[in-house]
């Protein structure tokens, strides 16, 4: 059968669809969930039902969801499984069927629908859910050492700090059987890779941390489409599958690169801009604008974020009189191109869209050409004042992160200008402005954590912080895995 993204994405919703679930579409990526900042799992649309607060319209559900984890931005391109943006498919009972159907399913669909050699699926289960870990051995028929017991922050599945939750089982996929089976460590990228999880939802986490029983045992699932999408196009990772490839094939064309001869850096840069392009038309798709607060903050630091990795790969613009030198739009079209199956809205919407992007790339270029002055202007005072002292030349560390930290200056750029006027930079310096601002930013994450799950409003209002540094994009997004 044909292994594209979308029959993949097509196949599971059939087959869960011919055992009686109803094929929905998927929400948007704004939840209607104060308590969340951007729709993070499948579950999600239907947390009212798992909580007993809204009434089942039916007893079963498959949907694919389009989702966001901004706490997995510093992974991206780092591993081989990890986007920003990328499609949950799901499977889901209401106080209908449980643990039992659930683990039969979704091994069937993973052998007999996809295909899978059943020796190269390992099964994790929650440490004392002997429950389950009873099925897939006696039921299913998975061999005991295929089988580990792991812990809570693997196989206990949370929406966020309260919710509906429950332990978990995962089905990771196996690329090197030869191995074996001593030293199995499931989390290891180079040899496996967790795609399908399924969740016993049975319980709400309450504020304090307790857990109170659900009225009903529910069964809330998530494969991630790209994920089966590697293994069976048999890619070394997601961003080589259908799904993404042609954006990156796009980005790489602009910057007079090619991928298969990339040199690692440029392999990474070019997964970036992959992964955010989609993650960012899709968050403007769904209303979500450039802005300093809450979910445009998020919107905004991936498009700073896209063009400074454009820049670090040589982008210069596409040369089209109409983007004024901006790349993401034509980069945009791409993604557009590839939505029909994924969000039908998108398309209608593509004007608003690229508008918006060349609005906030412009700005962001001017903000990166300030810099750039500024960086003139330091580099002459370091050449003067070396001279004045009969010392090397040297840029603080302070003036580095400045630069990094407001004007986006990615550190690379500003050594090699440096560099090239005989500047060292002090590298020392600038690690140490980074911790302090990562320290800050981590007690910053948990106070917005804690009192966005205790203001429903608060989404809206997180303050307005300007640029805490590429690198610590989750500190604004209120979301856990
Ligand atoms: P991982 O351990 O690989 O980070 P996870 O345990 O955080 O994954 P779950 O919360 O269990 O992921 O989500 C269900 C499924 O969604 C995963 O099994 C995976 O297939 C997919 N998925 C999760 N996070 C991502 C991501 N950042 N990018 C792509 N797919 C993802
Ligand atoms: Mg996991
Ligand atoms: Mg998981
Ligand atoms: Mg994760």
């Amino acid at each position: 059968f044909s292994v594209s993204g979308d029959s993949i994405r097509q196949r599971f919703l059939d087959f869960y669809a011919s055992r009686s679930h109803k094929i929905l579409p998927s929400s948007s990526l704004v939840p209607d969930d104060p308590t969340v900042l951007l729709t993070i799992a499948g579950m999600l649309q239907f947390k009212p039902i798992f909580l007993g607060k809204a009434p089942r319209q039916v007893p079963r559900a498959t949907t694919s969801q389009k989702c966001i984890r901004t706490n997995d931005v510093e992974n991206v391109g780092r591993t081989s499984r990890h986007h920003t943006f990328f499609e949950m498919l799901g499977n889901f009972s209401f106080g209908d069927y449980f643990k039992k159907e659930a683990i039969k399913w979704a091994w069937e669909l993973s052998t007999k629908e996809y295909g899978l050699p059943a020796r190269r699926l390992w099964i994790s289960v929650y440490e004392d859910d002997d429950e389950a870990f009873e099925i897939w051995n006696k039921e299913i028929g998975v061999p005991v050492e295929r089988i580990l017991r792991m812990g809570e922050e693997d196989n206990f599945w949370t929406s966020g700090v309260t919710g509906p939750c429950g332990p978990c089982s995962e089905i990771y996929y196996d690329f090197c059987p030869e191995r074996g089976y001593s030293d199995v460590d499931l989390g290891d990228d180079t040899r496996f890779i967790e795609f399908y999880n399924l969740v016993f939802m049975q319980y709400n986490k309450k504020d304090d941390g307790s857990l109170e029983p659900l009225k009903q045992k529910n069964i809330d699932t998530g494969l991630g489409l790209e994920r089966m999408a590697r293994i069976l196009q048999k890619v070394p990772n997601n961003y080589e599958t259908d799904l993404i490839y042609p954006i990156i094939e796009k980005a790489s064309e602009l910057a007079n690169v090619s991928y298969a001869t990339a040199d690692d850096d440029a392999k990474l840069n070019l997964k970036i801009i992959g992964d955010h392009m989609r993650a960012i038309v899709y968050l403007i798709s769904d209303g979500v604008f450039p802005s300093n607060i809450g979910r445009g903050y998020v919107v905004r630091r991936l498009i700073r974020r896209a063009v400074r990795t454009g820049r670090l790969l040589g982008i210069k613009g596409d040369g089209r009189g109409d983007l004024e030198g901006a790349f993401l739009p034509s980069i945009a079209e791409k993604v557009i191109e590839l939505s029909t199956h994924i969000d039908s809205e998108v398309k209608g919407k593509a004007p608003r869209i690229l508008e918006e992007l060349k609005r906030e790339e412009l700005r962001f270029v001017q903000t990166l050409e300030r810099g750039e002055k500024l960086l003139d202007q330091m580099l002459a005072e370091a050449l003067l004042s070396a001279q004045e002292n009969g010392s090397v030349p040297c840029l603080s560390g302070k003036v580095a992160f400045l630069l990094y930290d407001t004007y986006g200056f990615p550190v690379e750029i500003t050594t090699e200008v440096a560099e090239e006027r005989g500047v060292s930079i002090d590298m020392n310096g600038f690690d140490i402005e980074m911790e302090n601002q990562r320290r800050q930013s981590q007690a910053a994450h948990n106070v917005v954590k804690l009192s966005v799950e205790n203001d429903s409003d608060l989404a809206e209002k997180i303050t307005d912080t300007e640029f805490l540094g590429y690198d610590s994009l989750s500190a604004k997004a209120v979301v856990e895995s």
